[in-house]
């Protein structure tokens, strides 16, 4: 419950952050929402010596629509993207996955960015980014550069994200009209992680999908893209076979960790199952 002693420092704008990363170097820690790094620091799990604050820099909350991509800022809260009218027109997978992340209290603070900086494998965001095919800004001292959400999770807690950046904004694409989604998490109740989770967004052609991406949420060290599933899948009809082989190819990527969830049995045909159950219902809406 209590955390360790720490300086506090609250830039207001991102340069600033970035210059106090460099001249305080490993010590210092990015605090955004606050809801992984503080319960963190109360068990004593890290204790770094000093936190930046980015919640006074305006320019890092907010959704946009910039040169035909949405632009979300790091800062954006869950309940932000819930209730953001241009995301629920233009990218409806964010708000709808937003609510089953955490509780009200907790979406109050915690932020997309912190979310998928964190690099926790059982955190929602990475594998919805996978499936968005989306686009993380990054901005250190040399300036800004940006990477795809397939090369952005390296391992357990653990990005692409050097100890001198920042994650500054999110980009997706616009959804093109009639685009499927879903994502469907396995979870013991409601605040819980998932036990399993499958994010989807598909094209079909007729009754036949067109195009497919799938993240897989906690059944590996990192959220994970099921390309060898989505491969299967084009130019097929959503039958029982096709689904079944799907689920075959999913099992075949997991790597879960057995915890109080369950074991890697349990998860890894989650995995498969969640997959499916998404499948069918980013068809449903690709009508
Ligand atoms: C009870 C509870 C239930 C939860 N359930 C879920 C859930 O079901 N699904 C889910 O996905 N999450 C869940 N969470 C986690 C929650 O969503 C966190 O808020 C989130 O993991 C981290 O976001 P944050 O903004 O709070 O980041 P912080 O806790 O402030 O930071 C997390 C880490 O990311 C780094 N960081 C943060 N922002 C940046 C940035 N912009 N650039 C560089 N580094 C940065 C920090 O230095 C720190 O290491 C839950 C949390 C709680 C307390």
């Amino acid at each position: 419950m209590i955390p360790p002693s720490f300086d506090y420092h609250a830039p207001s704008t991102v340069a600033e952050a970035v210059g106090l990363l460099a001249q305080l170097g490993d010590d210092a820690k990015i605090l955004a929402g606050g809801h992984s790094l503080l319960p963190m620091m109360k068990l004593r799990f890290a204790e770094p010596g000093a936190l930046i604050d980015l919640n006074r820099i305006d320019a890092l909350r907010g959704v946009s629509e910039e040169g035909g991509k949405i632009r979300i800022g790091a800062m954006t809260t869950e309940n932000q993207l819930i209730a953001s009218d241009l995301l629920k027109t233009r990218v409806p997978l964010l708000p709808e996955a937003a609510r089953q992340i955490a509780d009200p209290q907790v979406r109050n603070r915690g932020t997309i960015g912190g979310d998928i900086a964190h690099g926790d494998p059982a955190n929602d965001h990475p594998a919805i980014a996978m499936a968005l095919d989306a686009t993380f800004v990054i901005t250190g001292p040399n300036g800004e550069r940006q990477v795809p959400a397939t090369e952005f999770f390296l391992g357990t807690y653990y990005t692409a994200i050097e100890a001198d950046e920042i994650l500054t904004a999110i980009l997706v694409q616009p959804f093109a009209p009639k685009t499927g989604y879903a994502y469907t998490k396995l979870k013991r109740k409601t605040g819980d992680w998932a036990t399993a989770a499958a994010a989807v967004v598909m094209t079909m052609d007729g009754d036949r999908v067109a195009s497919v991406r799938i993240g897989l949420t906690n059944v590996a060290p990192t959220a994970l893209r099921a390309s060898d599933a989505e491969q299967s899948l084009v130019g097929k009809t959503l039958d029982a076979a096709t689904l079944d082989e799907v689920a075959r190819l999913v099992r075949g990527v997991a790597e879960p960790a057995a915890d109080l969830r369950g074991d890697e049995e349990y998860k890894t045909a989650m995995a498969g199952e969640m997959t499916k159950r998404a499948l069918r219902q980013a068809a449903e809406r690709c009508r």
